[in-house]
């Protein structure tokens, strides 16, 4: 195996464990410790959630507060890729399906968006569907006419499940995105894991190759199957959504290349320390 040259970090399941509510945090046990060692080596890491209700200045706090030493500038979300993609693809006027933080953190990146109830809505050239617990029909019916009428449908996460202190927890875009997907037949493209965008992303923040980027993660489609698509290295934690027995029955297409504990165990494991 390959020895990665810098790490992308999961949250949910990998650094931490949230409540479902997302409203309080508990660091995974050897985390702290793991990300000072690689500071200490000098080996360059990010934290990239699927979670997109935060603007990463909101959350990367909340991240030290139970003692992780994730700096702002090295915590990413989906929102932060898709400003990338929708600058890229020169979307004016971004339908957001998701909550005022949601539209808050693309705004602060750059884009310009509209939430249902604005005026705007009924003219956006793009969907965002993100993180959006307060998602009632006419949203959905709203993001349906502007996709039939060749809006992009861009989503920050369609993964079904990430991991929680009280277990698996839904994935609220991929459930509105199944939504409309079935009533266009248009697909949404994910701007989060496994996306080729998340990929692209998380080896430039890096300044490496994506085949010299370790994924680390406990899911094994946004994590395991980005990390093969992208020639990367995965890195499986059992800290999270997956267990080994879990692990050991994955296609070939999302299997892990190591299977870890946790990210306490990684540096001794790659050799790095
Ligand atoms: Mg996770």
């Amino acid at each position: 195996m390959r020895t990665p040259k810098g790490f992308m970090f999961d949250l949910d399941g990998t650094l931490i464990l949230s409540n479902r509510a997302l409203g309080s945090y508990d660091a995974i046990p050897g985390a702290a410790e793991a990300l000072h060692r690689l500071n200490a080596l000098g080996v360059p890491w990010i934290a990239l959630t699927n979670g997109s209700a935060y603007a990463a200045r909101k959350q990367a706090p909340r991240l030290r507060a139970v003692g992780l030493p994730v700096p702002d500038e090295r915590l990413f979300t989906p929102n932060s890729v898709a400003a990338r993609v929708i600058a890229d693809a020169g979307h004016q006027n971004v339908l957001v399906l998701g909550t005022p933080g949601v539209a808050e953190a693309l705004e602060e990146l750059g884009v310009s968006c509209c939430l249902p109830d604005d005026e705007r809505a009924r003219s956006a050239d793009a969907v965002y569907v993100a993180w959006h617990p307060d998602c009632v029909m006419p949203h959905i019916h709203l993001a349906c006419e502007r996709v039939l009428d060749g809006a992009a449908l861009l989503s920050a996460s369609d993964v079904p499940f990430f991991a929680t202190k009280e277990g698996r927890s839904f994935g609220y875009s991929c459930a509105i995105n199944g939504a409309i997907a079935r009533v266009t037949g248009i697909e949404p493209q994910p701007t989060g894991k496994p996306s080729a965008h998340s990929m692209a992303f998380i080896a430039a923040q890096l300044g490496v190759a994506a085949e010299d980027v370790g994924v680390v993660g406990d899911d094994a489609v946004a994590e395991m199957q980005m990390a093969r698509a992208g020639g990367a290295t995965g890195i499986a934690v059992t800290s999270g959504a997956t267990d080994a027995a879990q692990w050991a029955a994955q296609p070939p297409e999302r299997a892990p290349h190591v299977v870890i504990h946790n990210i306490g165990e990684l540096v001794e494991r790659l050799g790095l320390g």
